[in-house]
């Protein structure tokens, strides 16, 4: 299958895309299954299980179960009006479907919590069941959120994301060498490749805006976070630290001239920004996912400001980004809860890692250099988020794997694009870590830092 730039990097929603973006879309895509006998429905049932039992209420997916079955989907939610349209269902236990047809709904009793009970196919499942006045059920469809954003319904999962369908492009590739290989067979780059593939689906210029886009709300959301101070939700009181970072940095500028390694403030800075407005449930880009949404937008601003960027540069990072962030996702996995946090953080290192070395004009194997580097020295990284909240490690985090990222990319400029261990190798070796792993370090808050943070 084709995994487009627009796949892997999506407006969206905070704070998690597997656990509050991928539950809404799931919701709406029920409302669709639903269709005219959504007129008949009385009551909606939402099983949430394990992941997203254990993380859940962290994550906001009851907030997101209660978005999507109202109609909203989360590109186009603005996150003013979520909290207030969760307010008023949860005030009058009522909730209009589709935004069309009242029905009774009280969380209560209608969303079931199924703790660790997991499906089979996939840690990630919810069930909606819809009921009629006479208590019988009018429909039942399963859902998995499999990472960063992506939903599939029960009849999709048994499909192999390699096997899916997909438009035709001209330099299709499942895996790194057949990138390297139709790359120079071709005599492109990586991000002329992927912009080959993208134009058979789309004109030139709704790609480039598309693109410009993308940049534009990762920036604005760095700016976002910069400005706005406070204590973000959830009950852990972690206060905000990009404001006070920024208006450090500001008022010391001629620290930087002294400094060698100042730069990296502002990296830490703006991927602290984004992390933090993603706590906070505000706007973000999954880049691939929200929990890592940070990373990217971090290291494409470094390039910006430290390396004068310019809109072709800025382009080709994510187009080769993407590159990269579909391998992952044809071969192993993006999702926290599937492989742990070598799927989020993990994967935006590698993809960023990628990016920026094509924009400092890396050649292609120096570019598949940074990226398998950047994975290399992740491997094993575990998901443990305290309290279920994507706040303790995951902030703090996507500013340590900014910084990797561009020293992944440096290393890889350092030589000339040979190696020992392949991006493809390094991709298998994650996917397996990510099955060896033990599901107390995948996205279940029943380990790690999740349980030890009180005798530390
Ligand atoms: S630890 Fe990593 S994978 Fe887990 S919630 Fe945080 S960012 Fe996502």
């Amino acid at each position: 299958m084709t995994v487009s730039v627009f796949d892997l990097f999506k407006l969206g929603i905070g704070p998690s895309s597997s656990h509050t973006m991928g539950p809404m879309t799931a919701a709406v895509r029920f409302l669709q299954h639903l269709g005219p006998a959504l007129s008949r429905v009385v009551r909606v049932e939402v099983a949430l299980y394990a992941s997203l039992a254990l993380t859940g209420r962290g994550h906001a997916t009851d907030r997101a179960v209660i978005l999507g079955l109202a109609g909203f989907s989360p590109s186009k939610l603005d996150p003013d009006e979520a909290d207030r349209v969760v307010g008023e269902v949860r005030a009058a236990r009522r909730l209009s479907l589709g935004g069309a047809h009242e029905i009774a709904f009280d969380e209560t009793t209608d969303l079931k919590w199924e703790g660790r009970t997991r499906l089979p196919q996939h840690p990630n499942a919810l069930k909606f069941t819809a009921f009629d006045a006479g208590d019988e059920a009018v429909a039942e469809r399963i859902y998995f959120s499999i990472g960063g954003g992506f939903v599939r319904d029960q009849d999709e999962m048994g499909l192999n994301t390699r096997d899916e369908p997909g438009p035709p492009t001209p330099y299709p590739f499942d895996s790194g060498v057949e990138l390297l290989e139709q790359a120079t067979a071709a005599d492109l780059t990586i991000a002329g490749l992927v912009r080959a593939n993208e134009e058979a689906m789309r004109p030139r210029q709704a790609l480039d805006d598309g693109l410009d886009a993308i940049i534009a709300a990762m920036y604005a959301c760095i700016e976002r976070g910069m400005r706005t101070d406070g204590i973000l939700p959830g009950g852990l009181k972690v206060q905000r630290r990009a404001y006070q970072v920024h208006q450090s940095l500001m008022a010391n500028a001629d620290r930087s001239i002294a400094d060698p390694l100042a730069a990296l403030d502002w990296v830490n800075l703006w991927a602290l920004a984004v992390n933090e407005e993603n706590a906070a449930g505000g706007r973000v880009v999954t880049a691939p996912t929200n929990g890592a949404a940070g990373l990217l937008p971090a290291v494409l601003r470094f390039y910006d400001r430290f390396h004068q960027g310019t809109a072709e540069g800025r382009r080709n990072f994510l187009l080769t980004a993407a590159a990269i962030g579909a391998l992952y996702k044809k071969n192993a996995s993006i999702s926290g809860a599937e492989v742990g946090c070598q799927g989020e953080v993990g994967v935006a290192c590698s993809m960023a890692a990628a990016g920026i070395a094509a924009a400092l004009g890396a050649s292609n194997a120096q570019i598949e250099n940074a990226a398998e580097i950047a994975m290399e020295h992740n491997l094993g990284l575990t998901c443990d988020p305290i309290g279920g909240l994507v706040q303790i490690p995951c902030i703090e985090r996507n500013a340590m794997g900014a910084v990797k990222a561009i020293d992944a990319a440096r290393l890889a400029l350092l030589g000339d694009g040979q190696h020992s261990v392949s991006l493809d190798k390094v991709i298998a070796t994650m996917k397996r870590t990510g099955e060896d792993m033990s599901a107390i370090y995948k996205e279940t808050s029943l380990g790690g830092l999740a349980v030890n943070l009180a005798e530390c």
